[in-house]
């Protein structure tokens, strides 16, 4: 009897371990046939973390970063940027959280998303930017990593083999919570900070690209965006926004490629 449940539990864990680095497998390669179809993207995608976890994460962050950063006063900015954030979340391919937007008052070229659906610009950055269409693309593009998913999933790939094992291993209900609350809030800043792959800046500019248009803006704001931005840290250094949106160059040559062949559609 005793020998019986052993080997059950063996053929368990032997079970679970196959089916974790199935899953790890998947996470890795990214080509996971699993899952949700994500029509941003046109793939199937494994979300480990749930949209209320994921807004819950993102409440957190933003507690953080409102000590840390000074939010702006300008009302004018921040009416602003809630005017053209509004009108591109409305024909974002994900709807499933509310979109905000926050101007941030820093004397640097910056844009970044939190997950749960918080998008933050940098005053500087607005100051810089010539059009409103090309303001709007910034945010279009954070808009794009939202609802490609590629703010959640950084985090889905640095708590990596904790969060997989904890759901293989069926110890479901708030566990992913936990693992995300467990991170230290350098962690999680670095997180929110780091580069995303070159994979994921295209599909956020072709994103971006899109929702101008859905929008009723001009698409070419986007192209137009991106050089100002390649001036800018031509003249003096590379432009912070670049630490965590890079490749701009190459994004760039993708985006008038884009831009063009929706000229043509
Ligand atoms: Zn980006």
């Amino acid at each position: 009897m005793a020998e019986d449940r052993y080997r059950r539990t063996n053929r368990h864990s032997a079970f679970g371990l196959s089916l974790l680095i199935f899953i790890s497998l998947l996470l890795i390669t990214g080509c996971a046939s699993l899952g949700e179809y994500n029509p941003a993207t046109g793939r199937s995608e494994l979300i480990l973390i749930s949209t209320p976890e994921e807004v819950a994460l993102g409440n957190d962050i933003h507690r953080q970063l409102d000590q840390q950063y000074k939010t702006s006063t300008n009302t004018k900015q921040i009416e602003l940027i809630n005017r053209i954030g509004r009108r591109l979340a409305q024909v974002s391919d994900r709807q499933d959280y509310t979109y905000q937007f926050f101007v941030v008052e820093e004397d640097e070229l910056n844009a970044f998303t939190v997950p749960g659906g918080r998008i933050y610009i940098f005053s500087k950055l607005i100051d810089k930017l010539e059009t409103e269409g090309q303001i709007a693309f910034v945010l279009a593009h954070e808009i794009g990593h939202c609802a490609a998913r590629h703010t959640i999933k950084k985090f889905q790939a640095a708590m990596g083999y904790n969060l997989i094992s904890s759901i293989v291993l069926g110890q479901l209900g708030g566990q992913q919570a936990q693992e995300v609350a467990s991170l230290s809030s350098n962690m999680v800043m670095n997180i929110v900070f780091s580069a995303y792959g070159r994979k994921d800046e295209y599909e956020a500019d072709r994103l971006g690209i899109k929702y101008l248009r859905l929008a009723g803006y001009d698409p070419h704001a986007g192209v137009e965006s991106l050089e100002e931005l390649a001036r800018e840290s031509q003249e003096g250094g590379a432009p912070l926004m670049l630490r965590s949106h890079p490749y701009l160059t190459d994004r760039i040559k993708e985006a008038k490629k884009e831009t063009e062949s929706l000229s043509k559609r």
